[in-house]
């Protein structure tokens, strides 16, 4: 590729975020002037329910690069982005979010690696978390590590978010990948090729609500974990197998002292304490077994993790008419919606 002449898409999930979505372009405008001939803006309108579209659209009429990629619905940031990734043309792609959390200056230092170093997957890392609670800090702290431990390939660098630069390559690799459990933190890292991890601080949110709470958190980090690893499922042989040598080793103990001391009937106590100790063991490895076949259904089912309803600005002009079916998703309607701009 030239890098001489070269296109990098900005992608930027939106899901009601009309307060931001004004104030992102402004301050990109600012902060990546200076390459601003190499930029694209595409919107992914995540099925906002306030007016966000609506407000992108109005964007559209001042600036010609900014597209917009409507989803029929809200299907999540990982189908956002797995949406952007299928159907952007730029020579590279930046993740970013609407919020400013994701600082626009550090993009001028993402395509300086990019073009001058080579490197084809540029991401930021949160070195300063202050901003964060101490449980936040803690919890995702911990899954860093627990991820890391269980998956014995992928390794995802601790405090590094969605927030990076991919070349090409990359973008066309991950447009492979057919599963549905799109945890797009561990997918980024899956192709592997030049990879460097660059250091910022996180600002707060410029205005509205993070989408975010612990239960969500909690079930996106079971995705990850079941996404990447299958130690979880595989471990219950083990801890079952060394239930069972103490399981044998306390009969022979018993045997043996029933047979010198005659029989003893109490034992209320040290029947029960096993009996629950097995019946949570059971239960919580039947839990695993679930999480696990839960999302093996979702993968046989092959249902897309995205449907696009409508795409507009230059984009449209570069996606085929008609509807197309990409590994994960589907793209809808573009004749009847896009039919004034080609
Ligand atoms: N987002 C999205 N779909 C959703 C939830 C969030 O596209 O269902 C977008 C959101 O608009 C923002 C980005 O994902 O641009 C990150 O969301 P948020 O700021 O709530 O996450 P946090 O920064 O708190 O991790
Ligand atoms: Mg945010």
């Amino acid at each position: 590729m030239d890098k001489q002449d070269y296109l990098v898409s900005l992608v930027v999930p939106c899901y009601n975020e009309h307060e931001t979505v004004e104030t992102f372009v402004k301050t990109v405008d600012e902060k990546l002037e200076s390459i601003k001939d190499h930029l694209e803006i595409v919107f992914v309108d995540d099925g906002s329910k306030d007016d966000t579209a609506a407000i992108i659209e109005r964007l559209q009429k001042d600036d010609e690069r900014i597209s917009l990629i409507k989803l029929s619905r809200n299907f999540g940031k990982e189908a956002a982005m797995s949406a952007a990734l299928d159907l952007v043309k730029g020579d590279a792609l930046v993740m970013m979010d609407v919020d400013l959390q994701d600082p626009p200056e550090l993009v001028l230092e993402f395509v300086r690696c990019w073009r001058e170093e080579g490197v084809d997957n540029v991401y930021g890392i949160r070195t300063d978390r202050s901003q964060d609670t101490e449980t936040k800090r803690m919890t995702s702290g911990g899954f860093y590590y627990v991820f890391n431990k269980l998956s014995s390939r992928v390794k995802i660098p601790s405090n590094a978010g969605d927030f990076r630069l991919i070349d090409r390559k990359v973008i066309d690799t991950l447009k492979q990948l057919p599963e549905r459990n799109r945890f797009m933190k561990g997918l980024f890292a899956w192709p592997g090729f030049v990879s460097k991890g660059i250091g910022y601080k996180r600002p707060e949110r410029v205005a509205g609500k993070t989408k975010w709470n612990y239960w969500k958190l909690w079930n996106f980090a079971l995705d990850g974990i079941s996404g990447f690893s299958s130690l979880p499922l595989r471990v219950w042989s083990y801890i079952g197998g060394a239930i069972g040598v103490l399981a044998i080793l306390y009969m022979i103990f018993i045997f043996i002292k029933t047979a010198i001391t005659g029989v003893e009937v109490p034992g209320y106590a040290s029947l029960m304490s096993a009996i629950l100790f097995l019946g949570s063991v059971q239960l919580i490895s039947i839990g695993v077994l679930g999480e696990y076949l839960g999302r093996l259904g979702e993968e046989v089912k092959g249902r897309p993790v995205y449907v696009v309803s409508k795409i507009t600005g230059p984009l449209a002009k570069q996606v085929k008419n008609g509807m197309s079916v990409t590994p994960v998703g589907v793209t809808c309607n573009l004749d009847a919606e896009n039919k004034d701009q080609n």
